[in-house]
């Protein structure tokens, strides 16, 4: 028989035939056609069932069963109009996927007549057997049950899967005692958090603020591969990523796949995903070719977060399904090859006011900049205190792979704000101890606004390397993983400046109080927190050595792998700060940390298993079999009478093989003992370090002596596809 490998790189070659890109049309005749928007909710709802959708909204408190069940009529009177027949509670489960299940609007009535039913209650709240979803012992504690509760902060949608449709409806997953078991729930109340919080900061320049938003863009980096040739790599199909595999003679070294147009193959998918994400009212803006081979990125237009972090999830599977469809597969993995970059999902955060203000975007005038320094300074010091909560926040075993590694923001967490501000801040440094007064115009009339180009250069072009880095009107965390929900690192972030804002109205304030003027109060706290926090700051090179020892100089945390990342959760300064602004109960934080802890368990030892099976059933046979060919071919030399020279390679290669073979056994049987042992350790997180320390450390030297074999066994007998194959055939 054929091998997968081979069969599947004749198909890919002999297959010539280009899944079409659907039609083109005009984006705007298509966006948001499968969305119930406030638009469309006009057109269905009546007038007090609109206005009670709108004010929902607006307040987010909950809809009373009357009006429930009007909306829930109005969309259903949508959905029909577009044959739609199935309806789902939409959500995150902390899986880290989205969770669905699929009901009818069938139904019978008592006399056995059949009827399309959807009521406020189906809408409002559902109970989906939650048994499997991870709960961290919370369910077990509390209450068996958990159930889902409409999000109206963002919009329903039809998802078309064929021509199946089914009408989803984003929802939040708590216990039946309140506790979240998702990754929303948290997200919504740190909005809450934050909105509070800097509303009341937006007071002393503006009185006319009574919301603040924070507002994402993600640029989500992802991989594409022919599907038969993943499939053929059982790695990539159980864990994403490629656990064996030698460099390409060919990398990224030339750089031209940055640069070259887009394979037309990888243009048709393209354009079809991007139609269904219009259509789902995603905004999606740029696309283009990544650094690595096969690398590209996407990203929309920025939203409010909540919305812009269910259209990434959203994304991440419209993009996964239509994949198959041109027999490609989407990986999201953020290393799925050793060697060449991993993948990232860049957050770019700021925050708006209903007045339409971009907190994080200089003013034009004396007063509006001296807002914008207090929220670019006020972030700065909230990302020096939680440093160690923001990078928990990324914290992944696919993460891992890229934090720390010579291509990616380092597990240190710093910031980049470019030359120009840094001269700011320096400036107002200076004046330590020196009292800020009215006359104080040099600091107070800086004229940042008029440097917006200047800053602009400055700060989008130089600096690459930083996790953390001021883009000129908004904040970028890079640090994020490709395969994450954004969710996370936005809870942690707005939280986290939040906390910094209420603080920093209480030292205002207390100034004020003292009877200092209120500019003059607020200079005084911002060059404080400067002094407090400008050991976060950093605009050399993140990936250098020097970085690294300058840091641990500073005092800055380096926490390399999630397990012991994951400890930041749980301290009592996190459980004070979650707790103090409504986001997550001592439990809660409890139940989330054991959580993630079992899901890094349980991806390396998955990992760990594919890497024993494929090291023992493909690559030692295939390397016995060519051992053979040059066994026989020793032999056959010898009985003519050829002497030892004439097959002298041939035996070393021979023997070559041999020493690969038993390193790979010994390590595979020591990672096998190491799994056992660890699998007896009944603590979550000693289980995870030992996972990490004991059991993982042998993937690297494994993966080295299989990789050797890959270039000496004869091409024919080598069943896994290689990287060659994966990252250049199309
Ligand atoms: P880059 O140079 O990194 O490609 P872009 O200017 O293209 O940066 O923006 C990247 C992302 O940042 C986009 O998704 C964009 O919508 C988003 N973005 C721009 N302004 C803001 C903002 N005020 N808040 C949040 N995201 C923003
Ligand atoms: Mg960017």
């Amino acid at each position: 028989m054929q091998s997968l490998r081979l069969n599947a790189l004749y198909n890919l070659i002999s297959d010539t035939k280009t899944q079409q890109a659907p039609e083109s049309k005009k984006i705007t005749a298509i966006f948001g056609e499968n969305v119930f928007s406030l638009e469309t909710a006009r057109q269905f709802l009546s007038d007090e069932a609109y206005k009670s959708l709108v004010a929902s909204i607006k307040t987010q408190n909950k809809i009373d069963r009357k009006m429930g069940d009007q909306i829930a009529a109005g969309l259903k009177a949508w959905a029909e109009t577009k044959n739609v027949t199935h309806y789902t509670h939409w959500f995150q489960p902390l899986t880290g996927a989205t969770a669905e299940k699929h009901d009818s609007f069938f139904t019978l009535k008592s006399d056995g007549s059949a009827l399309e039913e959807f009521d406020g209650a189906a809408l409002i709240q559902q109970e989906p057997d939650a048994s499997s979803f991870p709960s961290g012992g919370l369910r077990a504690t509390f209450e068996a049950r958990g159930y889902t509760a409409w999000d109206p902060s963002s919009p329903p949608f039809i998802i078309e899967i064929g021509h199946g449709k089914t009408l989803c409806i984003p929802t939040i997953f708590v216990s039946y005692t309140g506790e979240s078991l998702d990754a929303k729930t948290p997200l919504l109340k740190a909005l809450v958090a934050l909105d509070k919080a800097a509303i009341d900061v937006c007071q002393y320049f503006d009185k006319n603020v009574s919301a603040v938003k924070p507002t994402l863009g993600w640029e989500q980096e992802y991989f594409v591969i022919d599907a038969g040739i993943a499939n053929a790599r059982p790695d990539i199909v159980m864990t994403g990523r490629t656990v064996f595999g030698h460099a390409p003679a060919k990398g990224q070294q030339l750089e031209d796949h940055y640069f070259g147009s887009i394979p037309e193959r990888i243009y048709a998918f393209m354009r079809d995903y991007e139609t269904e994400a219009y259509k789902l009212g995603i905004p999606l803006r740029t696309r283009h070719n990544e650094v690595a081979p096969s690398q590209f990125e996407c990203a929309p237009i920025f939203e409010e977060v909540n919305l812009a972090v269910d259209h990434n999830t959203l994304l991440m599977d419209v993009m996964t399904r239509v994949a198959k469809n041109h027999n490609l597969m989407v990986l999201l993995h953020e290393k799925p090859f050793a060697g060449i970059n991993g993948s990232g999902k860049h957050n770019n955060w700021s925050m708006a006011t209903n007045t339409g203000v971009n907190l994080l975007s200089p003013g034009k005038t004396p007063k509006t900049n001296l807002m914008f320094l207090t929220f670019f300074v006020n972030t700065i010091k909230a990302v020096h205190d939680h440093a160690d909560l923001l990078r928990a926040s990324i914290a992944s075993a696919g993460n891992d792979h890229r934090l720390g590694a010579n291509e990616a923001p380092p597990a240190i967490i710093s910031i980049f704000i470019g030359k120009y501000l840094t001269d700011v801040l320096k400036q107002i440094e200076k004046r330590v101890g020196d009292k800020f007064d009215e006359q104080d115009e040099a600091i107070l009339k800086l004229d940042i606004h008029k440097s917006i180009p200047e800053l602009m250069l400055d700060n989008t072009d130089r600096n690459r390397t930083s996790p953390f880095a001021f883009t000129g009107n908004k904040f970028e965390f890079r640090a994020v993983g490709s395969a994450a929900n954004c969710a996370s690192a936005m809870t942690v972030l707005n939280t986290i400046l939040g906390e910094t804002l209420s603080q920093f109205k209480v030292e205002v304030d207390k100034l004020i109080d003292g009877g200092e003027k209120k500019e003059v109060a607020i200079m005084q706290i911002i060059q404080k927190y400067i002094v407090e926090s400008k050991s976060v700051l950093f605009e050399g090179n993140n990936y250098s050595d020097e970085w690294e020892k300058e840091a641990e100089k500073r005092k800055l945390p380096n926490v390399k792998t999630t397990p012991l990342a994951l400890d930041a959760f749980v301290t009592p300064k996190a459980k004070k700060l979650f707790e103090h602004h409504n986001i997550y109960t001592h439990s809660e934080l409890e139940a989330r940390h054991e959580i993630m802890l079992e899901n890094y368990v349980k991806k390396v030892q998955i990992e760990a298993r594919v890497i024993g099976d494929l090291a023992t059933t493909y690559i030692l046979p295939a390397s016995i079999k060519y051992q053979n060919v040059l066994i026989n071919n020793i032999q056959g030399l010898k009985n003519i009478g050829i002497g030892e020279a004439g097959y002298c390679n041939q035996k070393q290669i021979a023997s070559k093989i041999s020493e690969h073979i038993s390193q790979i056994s010994s390590s595979v049987e020591s990672m096998i003992e190491a799994r056992k042992a660890a699998n007896k350790i009944s603590d979550s997180r000693k289980k995870a370090i030992a996972y990490c320390d004991t059991v993982k450390s042998h993937f690297d030297k494994i993966r080295y002596h299989v990789d050797k074999l890959e270039l000496l066994v004869d091409d024919e007998y080598w069943e896994l596809p290689k990287y060659r194959e994966m990252l250049f055939l199309r």
